[in-house]
């Protein structure tokens, strides 16, 4: 390896630290864009987001897979066949679709964009969204994002699921209302609490504003969130978004956790 090659080498592991605004103020500072880091493994990067290894490490989800749930099925047991778990627990929303499987991967991905200052995240995983829920955006009248308590986003300074929504909003062609939702408690973060844990955490933490009553009434809805895990927090927002009114609510979300669905005997 050449003096300038090593010279070169070093320099961009130095740059690989900055964070990102710190990158771009210093690429602000000299005049010159600096390369775009991956996501998850943080290598230089040609083009948006994810490096080539890392994206093929993503698990994207695709059919067959239960047409409530959406979760995979193991083989194809044919179209509309719904599995075990929608069956004995079907979830208060109409059918659930997620792009990818909430692994290292996809869970380092997220992580970024929501608190590691990777907003030029958001195109590319909304997108991925926009396909994996094309079938709920073509039914649909209106999204509505998972909102954020106002002290949450006034500290983040934004809403994570409010930016995927708008990508899909731009994708699809339907209107978004940020409006229609309201977080009214402060919930304690989901992470570490076991699934009966969660479904009190968020118990009442969900209202439609009065004035948005008129927005969801009659509507066919797609609630977007990041991540799905217990889905204490979906099924929160779906309840009362359906108290308010609304026609239907299907839920579209970035990653969730999959376990592999049951196909009925
Ligand atoms: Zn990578």
């Amino acid at each position: 390896m050449s003096t300038d090659v090593t010279a070169a080498a070093a320099s961009t592991g130095r740059m690989a630290r900055l964070t990102g605004a710190a990158r771009a103020a210093f690429g602000v500072a000299l005049g010159m864009a600096l390369p775009q880091l991956c996501a998850a493994c943080r290598e230089p990067v040609e083009g948006e987001g994810l490096c080539g290894a890392c994206w093929s490490r993503l698990s994207f989800i695709a059919p067959p897979y239960c047409a409530r749930l959406g979760i995979p099925f193991p083989f194809d047991p044919g179209p509309g066949t719904l599995s075990m778990e929608a069956i004995a627990d079907p979830p208060p929303y109409g059918r659930a679709r997620a792009a990818v499987r909430f692994d290292e991967t996809a869970r380092t991905l997220v992580h970024a964009f929501k608190y590691g200052d990777r907003l030029d995240l958001a195109p590319v995983m909304g997108r991925w969204m926009a396909n994996a829920g094309r079938e709920l955006t073509g039914a649909a009248d209106l999204i509505v994002p998972v909102p954020l308590h106002w002290r949450r986003q006034w500290s983040r300074r934004f809403n994570q699921s409010a930016l995927l929504a708008d990508v899909i909003a731009k994708a699809s062609g339907l209107p978004v209302s940020h409006r229609a939702l309201k977080r009214r408690k402060a919930t304690a973060q989901q992470v570490g609490l076991a699934r009966t844990e969660r479904a009190q955490n968020v118990q009442g933490a969900f209202g439609v504003r009065s004035r948005a009553r008129r927005e969801v009434a009659g509507r066919r809805l797609v609630l977007v969130d990041d991540v799905l895990t217990s889905g204490a927090t979906t099924e929160a927002c779906t309840r009362a978004l359906l108290r308010a009114g609304a026609a239907s609510v299907d839920v579209l979300v970035f990653a969730r956790v999959v376990a592999p669905a049951r196909v009925p005997i």
